[in-house]
């Protein structure tokens, strides 16, 4: 039986024209500066995101940690969403790593945070406060049902941190997945902001990488920030071969993720005993809840997990999180929803 792995978009394998990519891909030595592959994909990123130049690191964890410290000193304070990946699930990694203080804004259902929050979150210049240097957003946001920021808001808040002098940080892990869902150039979600970063390993389907884009200047100090962290890596045009093809072949078909998770939405709708909100799916990551009583989130899992269908429990106190991603079809959905139902019929 074959599996519908919906846990996370993480899982797609690579393409067979990244495979090729691979195996042909030009190499040289990237911690000289020297990879053909690798310069050619910093560049393509840098002009997909309007920025002057990029910088490919290993993950997205490792780009978001490159950026806080690039931008922050130790000691120095991040004001960023409650509910975003980098307060989450990074391992605490800018304390951890950068001896930097993050300080927690209330994301708002649509993964925003309100002007006046972040306002309001910002010290003032005494001795006994850290400084506030950074401002991060999250574009999509994870936690916050994939939810797409608008142009509009990221400006606002770009807006914002200029008139403080602060510095704006965008985690665009799925940058793309917010510029098909608004139907705008993804320039114009990361005009405003100092740095942004987006992962190659997710929907666009690369195996491994992701890329820091902003000024000349930050760049080339982000660049000693990832030796720093033992991110300089050396033929690494062979995972960065992939990451070219991924932004060449990739992108548009994120469209159908996106229809496809709505379609996941709309069936779980239907079935009696889970709840989701159908209206705030807007990508490709879809939440809902198991509300009937008479299945435990053990049992629930696991009865999926015989019929093939994998999807990730997040907790609190029976939430579930399912990615759409390449390799699933709208067949795949329709026997995943199928799935579904069974599961809840026989409980
Ligand atoms: C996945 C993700 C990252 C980074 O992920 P890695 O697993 O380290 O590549 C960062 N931010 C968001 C919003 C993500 O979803």
């Amino acid at each position: 039986m074959a599996s519908i792995d919906l846990r996370s978009d993480t899982v797609t394998l690579p393409s067979t024209a990244m495979r090729e990519a691979i195996f042909t891909a030009e190499l040289g030595d990237d911690v000289f500066g020297e990879d053909p592959t690798v310069n050619r994909l910093e560049e393509m990123a840098a002009e997909r995101m309007g920025k002057e130049r990029g910088l490919f690191v290993a993950s997205g964890t490792m780009a978001n940690s490159v950026c806080v410290l690039t931008h922050c000193r130790r000691g120095e304070e991040v004001i960023l969403g409650d509910k975003s990946h980098m307060f989450l699930n990074e391992s605490g990694s800018m304390s951890a790593v950068g001896g930097v203080h993050p300080h927690t804004v209330l994301n708002q259902a649509d993964g925003t945070m309100r002007p006046e929050d972040i306002e309001a979150a910002i010290r003032g210049n005494k001795v006994h406060l850290p400084r506030t240097r950074l401002i991060c957003l999250e574009n999509t946001h994870n936690w916050c049902s994939g939810a797409a920021l608008s142009a509009e808001y990221t400006d606002s808040v770009a807006e914002l941190a200029k008139r403080h002098g602060l510095l704006v940080h965008l985690d665009g892990a799925r940058i793309f997945n917010a510029a098909i869902a608004l139907g705008v150039d993804v320039k114009e979600l990361t005009r405003g902001v100092d740095s942004v970063s987006f992962c190659f390993s997710k929907g666009l389907s690369a195996p491994v990488g992701s890329v820091v884009c902003g000024s000349e200047d930050f760049i080339a100090e982000a660049r000693r920030t990832r030796k720093v962290l033992g991110g300089g890596m050396r033929q690494a045009g062979i995972i960065a071969a992939a990451g070219i093809v991924a932004l060449e072949e990739m992108v548009e078909r994120l469209a159908e993720d996106h229809v496809n998770a709505r379609r996941l939405a709309e069936g779980i709708a239907q079935i009696d005993g889970l709840s989701i909100d159908v209206a705030a799916v807007q990508t490709n990551i879809i939440y809902f809840d198991l509300v009937s009583g008479r299945l435990s989130v053990e049992e629930f899992l696991k009865r999926l997990e015989e019929k093939g269908i994998k999807l990730l429990c997040i907790g609190r106190p029976a939430r579930f999180r399912m990615v759409t991603h390449y390799g699933i079809g709208a067949e795949d959905i329709d026997v995943a929803v199928a799935g579904l139902r069974e599961v809840m019929k026989e409980s």
